[in-house]
């Protein structure tokens, strides 16, 4: 009788993790709640794993509550997956966000993606605003093979320079096998979010000590400016954008 208990629970836990409402902590095993999950910056409270975070999620963390206004007129919803772009508050510094998550098989196609990435970039020149970049590490080369693509969002970038405004790069999931486009690490501040563990291109989990050596490699050699753990970017980034105003 009671075996029977247990069993109905565990199948109840396996549906649930299913259904989204629990999540199991692919480090330590855990099962979080979803929502507890969400309020703790998606970190694991055991072993201090971080789940990835969707682009949504993320501005959610480090936007002002209710200040995000997504720019409706280069973005669709359906590209909300992939890329998502618009004017913010981080502790009522006003800035422009993107965030490009490359770790989702693209529903659209370079060429578009890269007028987006521009697009937004040029209403941060426009709107005479900072541009925070957030990538997240992408499984494929998308950018590596197109250099007319890449030469549109440098040139972007260089207006960006030339107005005086700053650019912040954020990378996150950084792992030794993450493929990031060149952009991302010619930003005038380049962030790393630590204590991440990444997924190869294969889809195998790649240790976290791995993925903070590498971390550490990048910070080392002057790609990267500063590591940031997740709890601390909020206030990293109000630092940053008070430094720049
Ligand atoms: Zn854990």
């Amino acid at each position: 009788m009671q075996e029977n208990t247990a069993n109905t629970w565990v199948t109840d836990r396996r549906r649930d993790i299913a259904d989204g409402v629990w999540a199991k902590c692919p480090e330590c095993n855990e099962l979080i709640y979803n929502g507890e999950l969400g309020r703790n910056l998606r970190i694991c409270k055991r072993c201090s794993y971080y789940f990835p975070m969707d682009p949504s999620t993320r501005i959610l963390f480090i936007t002002d509550k209710g200040s995000f206004v997504n720019y409706k007129d280069i973005f669709s919803d359906e590209d909300k997956s992939i890329i998502i772009g618009g004017e913010a508050k981080i502790s009522e510094y006003p800035v422009v966000i993107m965030i490009l998550n490359l770790n989702v098989p693209l529903i659209t196609d370079n060429f578009s993606l890269t007028e987006k990435i521009v697009n937004t970039i040029n209403k941060a020149v426009e709107r005479k605003l900072p541009l925070l970049a957030i990538y997240t590490i992408g499984k494929e080369r998308h950018f590596i093979n197109f250099p007319a693509q890449l030469l549109s969002v440098t040139t972007a970038i260089n207006k960006l320079n030339k107005e005086k405004l700053a650019y912040i790069s954020l990378l996150s999931q950084t792992s030794a096998e993450s493929h990031f486009p060149a952009f991302a690490y010619s930003a005038d501040i380049v962030i790393a979010e630590s204590n991440l563990p990444g997924t190869s291109h294969t889809g195998s989990r790649i240790g976290r000590r791995d993925a903070e050596r590498a971390v550490q490699a990048m910070f080392q050699s002057g790609i990267v400016d500063m590591i940031v753990q997740r709890e601390d970017l909020k206030s990293k980034l109000t630092d940053i954008l008070k430094f720049f105003h």
